[in-house]
């Protein structure tokens, strides 16, 4: 037996380019190297003590059994009341659903729906899974190119071209990974109007970066166009928002149909989430979220550091981001340049790959996210750290060579040399 009798469904994925340059920062470090991983999706934060305390007293308690499979009653009437609370969004208990991270319930809506080849709009630069999970499900990811100079966003015009009659979902996701935009009010309802237009289409709104942002503004499809919330998915978790990676719980809520659909998945894989996670998760919808501002103060002044970096670094270049915690640095000037090793850096994941083994930081390159030519640095680590590790690159990107200019013998075996 050999890797070569999997199931051809293995074809259609990579493993996660995230999750890699974890695997290779974590070997790097068990050789003995001092290694700063600036591209993981997690904030430094420990997970605030009065919510680790409820996951705590639930093993106390021997609240360790199986629960229902879409979550405890306890859990749904938090999820239903942060909904409520925070996005003025009324949904009932037959309408939510917590599972394993708001990744689990992506994988379940998009796997419950997709028929082989419908098309899933995703624009870029997007969430490394999306595309592969698409794939699993036999869809067409639909990527849709956003750019800079439009702050990253989907314009409606784009959208309106990108869908077909083939077309299953869009999905948005504001605040947004990796580039941080996030949708202003103005900016939202113009797509809605679009998606009002074409009543085949399902909406996944991925909204799990909502509590790290630096602007006003936050909206969500289902509230700020009521007439798309029977076909719109609000994703959620306590991941991001309660730095709670670990404990592995998202949320969401849709239509009974679909929820009902993503269910019965589940019950089928992971059956329910973990139950003591489930019961910190409680803890952290109903504990208020005063900490959110000395979290958001400190990630402020973080990632004022990689700007100044980037201001220094002839080369690389970043606009502020509005949300979540990385910043998408243009590097496409860097690109052709030489290392002190004599390798040509052909492209961004040569570029990530020499700053991680010359400069021993981790950070994740553009082209996993759709975007080449760009770099995500992920700024949630400690401020000391983060010094450190910004110094790396700027040392790093200064060993770099510029490109020469090709020998005259060079130029005339180019064939676009010849005058
Ligand atoms: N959506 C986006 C945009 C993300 O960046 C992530 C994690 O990095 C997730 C969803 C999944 O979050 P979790 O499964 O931890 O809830």
């Amino acid at each position: 037996m050999s890797a070569a009798t999997l199931a051809h469904r293995m074809r259609q994925i990579r493993p996660s380019p995230t999750a890699e340059i974890s695997v290779k920062v974590r070997a790097l470090g068990a050789q003995g190297h001092a290694v700063i991983n600036l591209g993981e999706g997690e904030l430094d934060f420990p997970t605030p003590p009065h919510i680790a305390h409820a996951g705590i007293a639930a093993i106390e308690m021997g609240d360790t059994k199986y629960t229902a499979v879409p979550g405890t009653p306890a859990l749904k009437q938090a999820i239903i009341a942060k909904f409520r609370r925070e996005n003025d969004l009324r949904y009932e208990v037959a309408e939510v659903i917590a599972g394993a991270g708001a990744k689990q319930l992506i994988f379940n809506a998009l796997l419950a729906t997709v028929n082989p080849g419908d098309e899933v709009i995703i624009p870029a630069p997007y969430w490394v899974s999306y595309p592969d999970m698409v794939a699993l499900a036999e869809g067409m990811p639909r990527v849709v190119a956003c750019f800079e100079r439009d702050g990253w966003k989907l314009q409606p015009e784009a959208l309106e071209a990108a869908i077909t009659a083939r077309t299953r979902w869009v999905i948005l996701n504001s605040p947004n990974n990796p580039t941080g935009a996030v949708y202003s009010a103005r900016e939202m309802l113009a797509l809605t109007q679009v998606l009002l237009r074409h009543p085949h289409v399902l909406v996944m709104a991925d909204d799990i970066y909502e509590h790290t942002r630096y602007v006003a503004d936050f909206v969500t499809p289902a509230a700020l166009e009521p007439r798309l919330k029977a076909r719109t998915l609000t994703v959620n978790g306590v991941s991001k928002a309660y730095s709670m990676t670990g404990w592995r719980i998202g949320y969401a809520a849709g239509p009974q149909w679909l929820v009902e659909a993503m269910q019965v998945l589940q019950s089928q894989s992971t059956s329910n989430a973990s139950s003591i996670s489930q019961a910190a998760a409680v803890a952290a919808l109903e504990g208020g979220t005063g900490f959110m501002q000395d979290w958001l103060a400190l990630l402020g002044q973080r990632r004022d550091r990689v700007l100044q970096m980037l201001a220094r670094i002839d080369g690389l270049d970043g606009a502020p981001p509005e949300g979540a915690f990385y910043v998408f640095a243009n590097c496409t000037a860097l690109l052709g340049k030489t290392t002190p090793q004599g390798q040509r850096l052909d492209s961004d994941l040569d570029l990530a790959n020499y700053l991680l083994d010359t400069a021993h930081v981790g950070t994740v390159h553009g082209s996993a996210f759709g975007a080449p030519g760009y770099l995500r640095i992920a700024y949630a680590v400690d401020m000391a750290v983060l010094d450190d590790a910004c110094l790396r690159i700027e040392q790093a990107c200064a060993a770099l060579v510029a490109r020469q200019a090709p020998s005259p013998t060079e130029q005339r075996l180019s064939p676009f040399g010849r005058s």
